[in-house]
C-alpha cells in the first residue's frame, strides 16, 4: 500500500506544496513544531534515508538547500534546522525546522495549530522565494 507521503505526491491526500521537481516534493509539516516547518521527500518510495542511493540522497540534500534557504529568508528565524526521524511515516523524508534557539527543534514539545489559511500564507510565502 502507498505510503501517506506517497498518497500526498499523487495529489490523492491534500497538502501545503512548497515545491517540487521529477524527484523530489517539499510541504508544509502538518503539526509543525515552527511556521514554515517543512518536509522534503524522495518521490520514490523508501522507508530509511539512509537506505536511499548515494546519488538520490546527494541530490535531495541539494534540493533542501534550495528548500532550506527560501525558508531561511522568509522565516522569522536564526536558521534552518535538520532533522531526520522517520518514527511515524515510513517514507523517507527530511524535516527543515525554522530555529531561534534548541527548543525550537525538541520534537516532543507540543505542535503549533495554524489554521488553513495561514498554513497557505507560510507555503506561498516559501515558494515564491525559491530560486
Ligand atoms: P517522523 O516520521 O519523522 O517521526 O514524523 C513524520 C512527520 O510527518 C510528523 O512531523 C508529522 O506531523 C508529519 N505528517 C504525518 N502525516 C502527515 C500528513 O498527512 N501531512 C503532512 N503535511 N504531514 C504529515
Amino acid at each position: 500500500m502507498a505510503t501517506i507521503f506517497s498518497r500526498i505526491i499523487a495529489g490523492e491526500i491534500p497538502s501545503y506544496r512548497i515545491y517540487e521537481n521529477d524527484r523530489f516534493f517539499a510541504f508544509l509539516d502538518i503539526n509543525p513544531l515552527a511556521e514554515g516547518h517543512t518536509l522534503v521527500i524522495p518521490k520514490v518510495e523508501t522507508d530509511y534515508l539512509f537506505d536511499l542511493e548515494d546519488e538520490l540522497i546527494g541530490d535531495m540534500m541539494i534540493f533542501a538547500k534550495k528548500v532550506a534557504r527560501a525558508i531561511d529568508e522568509t522565516m522569522d528565524c536564526k536558521r534552518v534546522g535538520m532533522a531526520v526521524l522517520g518514527l511515524e511515516v515510513p517514507h523517507a523524508h527530511i524535516h527543515l525546522v525554522p530555529i531561534n534557539d534548541l527548543y525550537d527543534i525538541e520534537f516532543s514539545r507540543p505542535k503549533l495549530k495554524f489554521s488553513d489559511e495561514a498554513f497557505r500564507a507560510t507555503a506561498q510565502r516559501i515558494a515564491a522565494a525559491i530560486r
